[in-house]
């Protein structure tokens, strides 16, 4: 099969080129066409020699997942599902707001982890997506929507970055199908062409990683490619957050918050978002809330509240509306900074852990396998 270009950092294909005889500012060349203009045809790289562009159509290909389905919900949201193969699907949604356009990416098909509140948890693991399989997800979202602006539909075009041309996905965020941090390599591959200036050049502000709390990652995506974080929290206290989520029962809250304090250091912002989903009678009392303002006075920190959105047989309740608001105001009483995440693309069943995608062959959950529980 021909080499698929969209697998590449900057650097890497710069490598490959190199193993073609070819120089860097080649790779680069090519690097743009790929990302910047979204040209899949060497035919149209109208500044590459011609034999370059007869020797790229033998052995390079841009190759993207097929869209199995497209989704346009009326408030403007998108839904796409990708065939990643073998019955296999993931989604990835995109989010028209005022100022912006966040694209919301999956990482893995499936996931390990295993929360009973999360639709895609409940579908089990099937693998990892490679770089292409992350990165396309990006690449094919800002060619459908510009086809889209081009038919007259509301989709606005706006630069990332100055001298670049605009595009309808100005955000990304890692909260899609899968644990970012579980597919480090591969994520960290995929969000540097994300930020690369010859990539998206999308700054570390607009790219949003989100993790359930695989602490040991954390540290090294510090170390590798600082993000802005959004951790996963959901509940104020061991007890309750082992039962929703079973990586707690390997990576506590305090080592948790130790390891987003020192991820501040490097953080595109002074502050770590957390994640909050409101499940009726579950963690939305007022004693909760305020053990979470407790818990996170000690963290510079933003609190997103998100109302859980039903799946079927989640077993899980959203609470009513003034449950959602109470639970906010006993936190900007207490200081903090509390959004409740708006639900878009309701209708098409967008919203944060709805995605389902297809999962198939799937794998027993192995939450604990990153370290030893005694
Ligand atoms: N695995 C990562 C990223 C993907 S999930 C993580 O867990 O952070 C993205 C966000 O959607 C997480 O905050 C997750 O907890 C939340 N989420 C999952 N299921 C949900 C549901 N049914 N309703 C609302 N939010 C949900
Ligand atoms: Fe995985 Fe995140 Fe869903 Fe938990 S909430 S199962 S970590 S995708």
């Amino acid at each position: 099969m021909r080499t698929n270009l969209l697998d590449f950092t900057l650097p890497a294909l710069t490598d490959w080129f190199s193993g073609l005889g070819e120089k860097p500012f080649r790779a680069k060349q090519v690097f743009r066409w790929v990302h910047q203009r979204g040209e899949s045809d060497f035919d149209a790289m109208t500044d590459l020699a011609k034999s370059l562009r007869e020797k790229l159509k033998e052995v390079a290909q841009v190759r993207a997942p097929a869209i199995l389905n497209e989704h346009r919900s009326a408030d403007g949201t998108v839904k796409w599902l990708f065939d990643v193969g073998v019955g296999n699907g993931v989604e990835t949604v995109f989010i028209p707001e005022d100022d912006r356009g966040t694209l919301c990416v999956s990482s893995q098909v499936g996931c390990a982890l295993d929360c009973g509140f999360c639709s895609t948890g409940r579908q089990g693991f099937n693998r990892d997506l490679t770089v292409a399989e992350i990165l396309a997800q990006l690449w094919v979202a800002n060619r459908r929507l510009m086809e889209m602006a081009k038919e007259g539909l509301p989709y606005r075009l706006e630069a990332a970055s100055e001298g670049l041309t605009p595009k309808p996905v100005t955000n990304v965020v890692m909260m899609g199908m899968g644990e970012p941090l579980n597919n480090f390599e591969n994520v960290v591959a995929a969000m540097s062409v994300m930020l690369d200036d010859h990539g998206y050049g999308l700054s570390r502000r607009r790219v949003t990683l989100s993790t359930s709390g695989v602490v040991p990652m954390i540290p090294k995506l510090a170390e590798r490619l600082p993000v802005a974080l959004a951790v996963s929290l959901h509940a104020p206290d061991d007890e309750l957050r082992s039962k929703l989520m079973p990586v707690n029962r390997a990576y506590p809250i305090e080592e948790l918050l130790a390891a987003c304090r020192a991820y501040l250091a490097v953080a595109p912002r002074d502050f770590i978002t957390f994640e909050y989903i409101l499940l009726a009678g579950v963690n939305d009392s007022v004693n909760q809330a305020r053990a979470l303002a407790k818990l996170l006075s000690t963290i510079p920190s933003k609190v997103n509240l998100i109302p859980f959105n039903p799946f079927p047989d989640s077993g899980y309740g959203r609470p009513a509306q003034e449950g959602v608001l109470r639970f906010r105001d006993i936190l900007v009483e207490a200081g903090f900074v509390a959004t409740i995440r708006k639900t878009r693309g309701d209708d098409i069943d967008a919203a944060c852990g709805q995605l389902a995608g297809q999962v198939v062959n799937r794998m027993k959950p192995k939450v604990i396998e990153f370290r030893e529980v005694a």
